[in-house]
């Protein structure tokens, strides 16, 4: 079915999302494994990891972080060999992210500044303002006569805005992909690095 859509809409992209979670971590290789052969592939794979305030509240626990390490690990090795993305920055981006929140999970431990908030919004479906989807709101577009700026530039917003950057902790890819890898200046160091080597394991490999 995915052969025949993308046959009639050439531009059609199409992405698998999967949660790493306590429920699938001992089948995530073997769920790999299938999607990786699919015919045609998809053009991108997310892969999440668990967080937040999960329904099912086992599907947090005993989490086998070393795994979650491997099946990023192999995406990212897949996505390097030309596989999935093509896209050499959001490559970068992605390998960066998976670097991190390991990191994070690990040690427990703020690894970046989040920027969710500061470099853009979540608005939800009832025109709730937010830094995020697990913070409170800055505000109502409905009860602010839909004057975004009047909420952007609230006390609120501002106090959210400084703890979001300065103390916030968690694994949000959404926001750690794009804004908080883009905006802090290591990880952009880090990526340009990356890049760097990248092109030139390319050339020796010409
Ligand atoms: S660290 Fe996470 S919870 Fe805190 S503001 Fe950023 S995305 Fe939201």
């Amino acid at each position: 079915m995915l052969k025949r859509q993308k046959e009639k809409f050439k531009h059609l992209e199409v992405g698998i999302n999967t949660v790493f979670s306590a429920v699938n971590q001992h089948k995530i290789f073997e769920i790999y494994s299938y999607i990786s052969h699919l015919s045609p592939l998809p053009d991108c794979m997310a892969q999440l990891l668990i967080r937040s305030n999960p329904r099912e509240s086992n599907s947090k626990q005993n989490i086998e972080i070393d795994k979650y390490r491997e099946w990023t690990d192999m995406y990212a090795k897949d996505m390097l060999k030309g596989k999935f993305e093509k896209d050499v920055l959001v490559k970068i981006a992605t390998i960066l992210m998976y670097k991190y929140i390991y990191k994070t999970v690990t040690t427990q431990k703020r690894q970046i500044h989040c920027y969710a908030g500061i470099a853009g919004a979540v608005i939800d479906n009832e025109g709730m303002v937010g830094p995020c989807e697990h913070k409170p709101p800055y505000g109502s577009l409905r009860n602010n006569r839909y004057d975004f700026k009047k909420i952007w530039h609230s006390d609120l917003s501002e106090k959210m805005r400084h703890d979001s950057y300065n103390h916030c902790l968690c694994t949000n890819e959404p926001k750690w992909w794009h804004p908080s890898v883009s905006y802090n200046k290591e990880l952009v160091d880090e990526g340009i690095a990356l890049s760097e080597k990248l092109s030139g394991e390319n050339k020796d490999a010409a």
